[in-house]
């Protein structure tokens, strides 16, 4: 039996890592799945990739006036939304000295107003009793220099995780935290470092988690798969760490 059988699934940045290997997930256990990111060619390269079970949406999550269309969009193609997966998010690091507002404002604007949003602007097409999962990160449980306002972003959807949850249990919407260790994923490079600075990075990451290597997009689908599913129907504002330990070791 497959665990999103006739569900209808929204994975905001579907289009690339993490969004994308459970985009893939969930089609393959039945959901229709709709992929949202801000760049049509590999949205489109990402709906090819998922199959017939996949639409793609252009949308920025820190464009808040076109985030209902969004949603339009894909009732209009799958008549409902059961599932939600806020995961759309950007890392830009620097030491503090050298944050610049701009690299504040982008960071605020989408890993943290974006999330506010893309859930606030769902509610009206959300069935009672859907799944909201954030994407949030063990960086907001431990310091990691260069990150302080990814960080904090991550912590407040933490947050807001929490609240939500209690706030729309009239509806039975659940509202839960997936927060991954360090994974391989372009998310690293999109800053234009060259290659070997980014193999470099990574090495970094893999020796501090205490399992030595970094985790897998696909990992990171199967807790989403969880979460969104009946499987995990008892959990309620709680976030499940993927991460090798980082965060507990
Ligand atoms: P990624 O760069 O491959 O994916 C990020 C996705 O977000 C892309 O699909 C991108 O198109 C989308 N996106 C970015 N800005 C957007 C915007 N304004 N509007 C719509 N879409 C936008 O990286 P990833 O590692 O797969 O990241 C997915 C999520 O996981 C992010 O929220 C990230 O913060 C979080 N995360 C990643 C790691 C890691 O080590 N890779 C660790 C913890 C948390």
């Amino acid at each position: 039996m497959k665990k999103l059988e006739n569900k209808v699934a929204v994975v905001t940045g579907g289009n690339s890592g993490i969004g994308l290997a459970t985009a893939k997930l969930f089609a393959e256990q039945g959901a229709k799945v709709a992929i949202t990111g801000r760049n049509k060619a590999t949205i489109d390269n990402a709906v090819f990739e998922i199959g017939n079970a996949a639409i793609g949406v252009v949308s920025d999550v820190s464009d808040i006036k076109n985030i209902d269309k969004t949603y339009r969009t894909v009732k209009d193609t799958f008549g409902k939304i059961d599932v939600l997966v806020v995961n759309a998010g950007v890392y830009i690091s620097a030491p503090l000295a050298d944050y610049t507002e701009e690299m504040f404002d982008q960071t605020s604007d989408i890993n943290f107003k974006g999330v506010f949003f893309s859930i606030q602007k769902a509610l009206p097409y959300l069935n009672d009793g859907s799944s909201i999962i954030i994407t949030a990160s063990t960086v907001a449980y431990k310091g990691f220099a260069g990150a302080a306002a990814y960080s904090a972003t991550k912590a407040a959807v933490r947050s807001l995780a929490r609240t939500l949850s209690a706030e729309l249990l009239d509806r039975k919407i659940r509202v839960n935290v997936l927060s991954p260790g360090p994974i391989d994923t372009p998310i690293f490079g999109r800053d234009g470092e060259l290659k070997e600075e980014v193999d470099t990075k990574k090495e970094f990451l893999a020796s501090i988690v205490p399992v030595k290597r970094l985790g897998s997009s696909e990992e990171m689908a199967e807790g989403f798969l969880y979460l969104a599913s009946d499987d995990s129907k008892f959990m309620v504002g709680g976030e499940l760490l993927l991460d090798g330990g980082v965060a507990t070791l």
